[in-house]
């Protein structure tokens, strides 16, 4: 979830479904206002370089390339193969939908998935222990869906808990940043990529409450893509690399609400439930 009010800010608001438009996602400090008209979104010339993309791609804390408002890339070589699946051919027209790579899913295997480790980071403070919380809640969210998943939080790492921690198959951990307000990892993530990051802001935003937003997050860490990227959302357009697992839900947990979303809270429903039997098992 990006920024605030609600999380993933009003520019997303007026992308089209489009390839130019899922690069705007990345780059609307380049391509601004330009982007904003629908009617300008269609015309190949405003698809920027790569070199324009990179130069205009934000680069987080743990100076990772932020792509679709919460997902990291670690190096510039994934983020050219990521430009380059932006303004490639679409391949696929076509619900909760799994991440591919290479046109294979993104997802863990079953021994892993059954015992996903992480630590919360002492720098959260004071707020460590409603991170905690917070956490417990949106893991539970994905464990009642499918039951081989578990989440498995080990605060003996905490002190300690960093990227650079093998203890741990991910860390969370606090950042300040005005760009989103969690981002997460996929599967496929190299280990010095699979942190969940939570800004402040995590505490002020609105009806998304701290475990619904974090459940989506988690929900990156599972596989899972954005939702709103699915034709039938007509906007926020980001890749084909991934595969349907169930019926379009404009509801998901996955899907942005101002994306054209029908969820007020982000709250996870029976679809993105069933989704996650459907790749994990049940
Ligand atoms: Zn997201």
């Amino acid at each position: 979830m990006a920024c605030a009010n609600p999380p993933h800010q009003e520019r997303r608001t007026h992308m089209q479904r489009s390839r130019l438009g899922a690069i705007a996602l990345s780059s609307a400090a380049l391509l601004g206002a330009a982007l904003a008209s629908p009617a300008l979104a269609a015309t190949d010339s405003e698809i920027p370089t790569f070199s324009e993309f990179h130069a205009s791609t934000f680069k987080d804390a743990d100076q990772q390339y932020i792509v679709n408002g919460d997902e990291p890339v670690s190096d510039t070589g994934q983020l050219r193969e990521f430009y380059d699946k932006l303004v490639g051919p679409e391949t696929q027209t076509d619900g909760l939908i799994v991440n591919t790579v290479g046109g294979a899913d993104d997802k863990w295997s079953t021994s892993q998935v059954g015992n996903l480790t992480y630590c919360v980071s002492s720098k959260f403070g004071t707020r460590k222990a409603d991170i905690v919380n917070a956490m417990n809640g949106g893991a539970g969210l994905w464990e009642a869906a499918s039951s081989k998943i578990n989440f498995v939080y080990v605060p003996s790492q905490d002190a300690n808990c960093t990227t650079r921690n093998n203890s741990v198959l991910f860390s969370v951990e606090p950042v300040q940043t005005s760009q989103y307000i969690a981002r997460a990892f996929f599967p496929s993530s190299p280990k010095r990529s699979r942190n969940v990051l939570v800004d402040d802001s995590i505490w002020t935003s609105g009806s998304w409450t701290p475990a619904n937003i974090l459940g989506h997050e988690l929900g990156h860490t599972l596989g899972f893509r954005h939702e709103h990227t699915r034709p039938e959302s007509g906007t926020c357009f980001e890749d084909n690399n991934w595969r349907p697992l169930t019926p379009y839900d404009s509801s998901s947990i996955m899907h942005y609400p101002q994306c054209n979303g029908t969820s007020s809270n982000l709250s996870m429903t029976a679809t993105d439930r069933q989704g996650a039997a459907t790749l994990y098992g049940s």
